[in-house]
């Protein structure tokens, strides 16, 4: 086992060494930009893209004109909502999401709130999960949009997307949802789900970064999009910008790769997650697990150690990387705002652990992450002198 541990998979991936091979031709012999139709390095690199978007396209059920390339989920994200705003203003200036959503999805609906258009932001429960009645009722004649993302990054839990899919659909609002860290990880069904626009990610997915997919429905309804990068008119007018050809190659590789061992690689993980859970709280007290205990992504295991400071126990954990629940890089750390929306104490949002696990993620490593983590959570419960509560022992997924 080499030191040090990576133990952060929701933040990025390493790219898997076979998308990195069918990448390389792109940057050095097959170099030409797919927009260039008068010679042959243009109609090489176009095809790369178009056998890339074709095969995305399959592996998500759709049509291959459906398949935008962005610069990552951010700008997939954007491109949805500001463009979506834009486009159909005068069909509803109303739109709907979740307090926990990712800041790509946040921070434009803010901005669309500076420009007249109302949003509202569905409360989660102590799982983060929203609720379908209250959805349901807050769709007026005015929303033209809901955007509430698949599976959360921070705490894993899975939004019911089907059921709200199904809503939206028979209320005729479209439905926007950021699947950047489901996709490869579990199964979506855009078609079953109604899903009217979904953004995700290459770096996500063992792919490269800087590479991101909108996909946007062509027909019932079809939906027409804004450009918010003006420019040459690629991406049939939705999106201007040279293509990253090398990275949309790896993208389709990085899919493939993702959706072909996805269920045999969603059980180990899950086994590995279980073990370091069962492991904290046989050996632990005052464990919570943050999270939906059952509808959570295979790779997410989100846990306060209470009465220990997130970032202490981060940093006490040197050779492991994982993230806690507060901007550290700020003087005084805010905590998460997903951590805030599920309403748990503040013992609890302070002292919050971010495991993501991974496909290159070894049951050695997790048993050393195992015996770092309660070693120095003892250490520096020693140190602070502990209350003792019990755990919430639930997970069962
Ligand atoms: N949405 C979610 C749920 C994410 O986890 C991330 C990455 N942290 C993003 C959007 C942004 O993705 P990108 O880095 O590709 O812009």
């Amino acid at each position: 086992m080499k030191l040090p541990i990576y133990m952060d998979y929701h933040a990025t991936t390493p790219v898997d060494p076979r998308v990195v091979e069918v990448m390389l031709p792109y940057f050095t012999e097959k170099f030409g930009n797919p927009a260039s139709r008068q010679h042959q390095f243009g109609w090489i690199a176009a095809e790369a893209v178009e056998t890339s978007r074709a095969a995305i396209a399959k592996y998500l059920g759709v049509e291959a004109r459906e398949i935008i390339f962005t610069s990552g989920a951010t700008e997939s994200n954007n491109l949805a909502l500001k463009g979506i705003a834009e486009a159909w203003h005068q069909k509803g200036s109303h739109i709907i999401t979740v307090s926990t959503e990712h800041k790509s999805v946040l921070d434009p609906c803010r901005r669309l709130e500076k420009s007249g258009f109302q949003v509202t932001y569905l409360p989660v429960d102590e799982y983060g999960t929203i609720d379908l009645n209250r959805l349901s009722d807050s769709i007026t004649s005015k929303t033209l949009l809901v955007s509430i993302m698949t599976g959360n990054n921070e705490i894993g839990t899975i939004q019911d997307l089907p059921s709200i899919g199904k809503l939206c659909r028979d209320k005729g609002v479209f439905f926007h949802t950021d699947a950047t860290q489901a996709v490869g990880k579990i199964p979506v069904d855009i078609f079953d789900t109604n899903i009217d626009l979904m953004s995700f990610s290459g770096h996500k997915m063992y792919g490269p970064k800087g590479i991101g997919v909108l996909f946007v429905r062509n027909s019932k309804p079809k939906i027409k999009l804004t450009m918010q990068m003006d420019g040459g008119g690629h991406e049939r007018g939705i999106r201007s910008g040279t293509l990253n050809v090398p990275a949309i190659v790896g993208s389709a590789k990085a899919l493939e790769l993702s959706i072909l061992s996805m269920n045999e690689e969603a059980n180990r993980l899950r086994y590995l997650r279980h073990k370091m859970y069962d492991a904290f709280t046989n050996s632990l007290e005052d464990v919570f697990l943050n999270g939906h205990p059952t509808n959570r992504l295979p790779n997410n295991l989100n846990i306060s150690f209470i009465h220990v400071e997130d970032n202490a126990l981060m940093m006490s954990l040197k050779d492991i990387a994982v993230s806690t629940g507060s901007a550290c890089s700020t003087a005084d750390p805010e905590p998460s705002h997903v951590l805030k929306a599920l309403g748990v104490s503040n013992d609890r949002l302070h002292s919050a652990i971010r495991f993501g696990l991974g496909r290159f993620t070894t049951e050695a490593e997790v048993e050393y992450t195992i015996d770092r983590v309660i070693e120095n959570v003892n250490k520096l419960r020693n140190i602070s002198r502990p209350f003792r509560r019990s755990s919430n022992k639930v997970m069962q997924n």
